[in-house]
């Protein structure tokens, strides 16, 4: 019998909503079926930070040479420096039957999107939008200039959103995780996924 492909789980959000730790909360759960896709930087390593479980870190000699020989799923420049995900890893654990989780920025999420349109795309917001929401609808007109500018980082960042199928608040790291969790397993859920499974029994192919 053929193997059910994993899911390409992505986990991504503007820059400072928590991705990170958000991530890491997650992996720190015991009941954890998903396996974390380990990704490649030329930042420089931060104290307490090991190779090849935090990233694999390399010269960005060696980034270029990875995206040369296509290795890459995805990679961008981020603050100076080249993050990817490597592809190999990713494919081999999805046919494996095993669900992938990448955690990364914006740019990285729309180039997945392109070759993984079937992916899980989740995205994590501030819940400084929710707030800024209350205060423009309790305050009526917002006139001052840092609602204004507020209001411009606000707006890009819901733009960015129409590429997710998800999103979750990032309130507080346990609700974000509960959430998290549980659209994993409603997109095991879907129809389309289970009727994949079932094809035999339908006859069809
Ligand atoms: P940091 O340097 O703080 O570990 O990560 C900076 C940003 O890079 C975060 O937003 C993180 O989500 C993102 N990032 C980490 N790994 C990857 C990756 O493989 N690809 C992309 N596109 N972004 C990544």
């Amino acid at each position: 019998m053929e193997t059910e492909k994993g899911l390409l789980i992505v986990l991504s959000g503007p820059s400072g909503v928590g991705k990170g730790t958000v991530r890491k909360a997650i992996f720190s759960e015991p009941d954890i079926q998903f396996e974390y896709s380990i990704s490649v930087t030329s930042r420089k390593m931060r104290p307490g930070e090991v190779d090849g479980v935090d990233y694999f870190f390399k010269t960005r000699d060696e980034f270029e040479t990875m995206i040369k020989n296509d290795e890459l799923l995805e990679y961008t420049e981020y603050v100076g420096n080249y993050y990817g995900t490597p592809v190999d890893y990713v494919k081999k654990t999805l046919n494996e039957g095993k669900d992938v989780f990448l955690e990364i920025e914006v740019e990285g999420a729309k180039q997945v999107r392109n070759k993984f349109p079937d992916g899980l795309f989740i995205f994590l917001i501030p819940p400084s939008l929710s707030e800024l929401e209350n205060r423009i609808k309790t305050r009526g007109t917002e006139t001052d200039d840092l609602i204004r500018s507020r209001m411009t980082v606000a707006k890009n960042e819901l733009k960015m959103m129409n590429l997710y199928d998800y999103v979750v608040e990032n309130d507080k790291v346990e609700h974000a995780v509960e959430k998290i969790k549980a659209i994993v397993i409603a997109e095991h859920c879907r129809r389309n996924r289970v009727e994949k499974r079932f094809k035999k029994i339908l006859g069809v192919d």
